[in-house]
């Protein structure tokens, strides 16, 4: 299974990851967590980002892209991953699309942790707090002034990703103001309901039988809410057919599922268009290019 974490400094991507790694059997790969250890390594990386780390900004594209390209080729990665804080910009993420394709592999689904902001910055207190009575050495960006900055660069910079993977139908959007369990269930359930879509699939496939992951998720159910707002999609138009189709938000009931699927199903002709517009430039296309390079 691979996987991305999305979310602001605070939304929970750590715990999350940490508990999925566990559950899944995959790696958490965490871009912040490379380049702290590069730092205090002093390698040529950790030299170039001290001081952009410090002030709250990113570092530059090619250095993160550089690291992944290089972790996921690692043997412990082969089973799949979960990137916690990658990709963090636009073209972060079309080099991301570019390894992947390169490298046949496919991304199953991006986890959006939406949180408010309000929120945010108690939570990062908490953690200070919580670190020195540790006594663990706390992060120098995590101050309520870096903070600020790392939030605007989030806002700016990485929440347009919502939008590329909502538009890939990649992105499931999960409440992170719950507790930390209910998060983490509805993950689990969200990612059993896609990992069951998958299976019955390969199943169909295969002749029709269900395998035991498949059985199970259709008991989920995330999955009757799904098939629920199929069955009331087919009966309406074919853009609503469409729109209920892939692994999108994980509706909590039918009712809800059914409303989804019209809501996106307008949505489509808007999304249409926004895509003929943001049709990749070829300077857009170079840029990537350039990033995933002898990857
Ligand atoms: P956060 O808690 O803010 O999500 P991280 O540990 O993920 O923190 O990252 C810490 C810092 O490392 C970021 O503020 C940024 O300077 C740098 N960084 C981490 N990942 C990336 C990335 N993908 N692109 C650019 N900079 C990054």
């Amino acid at each position: 299974m691979r996987l991305i974490l999305l979310g602001p400094p605070g939304a929970g991507k750590g715990t999350q990851a940490h508990r999925l790694v566990q559950r899944n059997g995959i790696v958490q790969l965490s871009t912040g967590e490379m380049l702290r250890a590069a730092v205090a390594a002093g390698t040529p990386v950790g030299l170039k980002a001290k001081d952009i780390m410090a002030s709250g900004a990113l570092v530059p594209d090619e250095v993160v892209v550089g690291i992944i390209a290089d972790r996921i080729e690692e043997p412990d990665a082969k089973k799949g991953f979960i990137l916690d804080g990658f990709p963090r910009t636009v073209p972060q993420a079309e080099a991301l699309d570019e390894l992947l394709k390169r490298k046949h592999l496919k991304l199953d689904a991006v986890v959006e942790l939406r949180v408010n902001e309000s929120a945010l910055l108690e939570r990062v207190e908490t953690r200070v707090a919580q670190m020195r009575e540790r006594g663990e050495e706390v992060r120098i960006d995590d101050t309520p002034e870096v903070l600020s900055k790392r939030l605007a660069s989030y806002r700016a910079q990485t929440e347009p990703l919502v939008h590329y993977y909502s538009e890939k139908r990649k992105l499931i959007t999960i409440d992170g103001m719950m507790t930390i369990e209910q998060v983490t269930s509805a993950i689990n359930r969200v990612l059993a309901a896609l990992v069951g879509a998958e299976s019955a699939k390969a199943a169909k496939k295969a002749g029709g039988k269900k395998t035991k992951a498949a059985k199970k998720a259709a008991a989920s159910p995330v999955t009757k809410a799904a098939k629920a707002a199929k069955k009331a999609a087919k009966a309406g138009s074919k853009k609503a057919k469409k729109a209920s189709k892939p692994a999108g938000k994980a509706a909590k009931s039918p009712k809800k599922a059914v409303k989804k699927a019209k809501t996106r199903a307008a949505g489509t002709k808007a999304a249409k268009t926004r895509k003929v517009a943001k049709k990749v430039t070829k300077k857009r296309a170079k840029a990537v290019k350039r990033l995933t390079k002898r990857r």
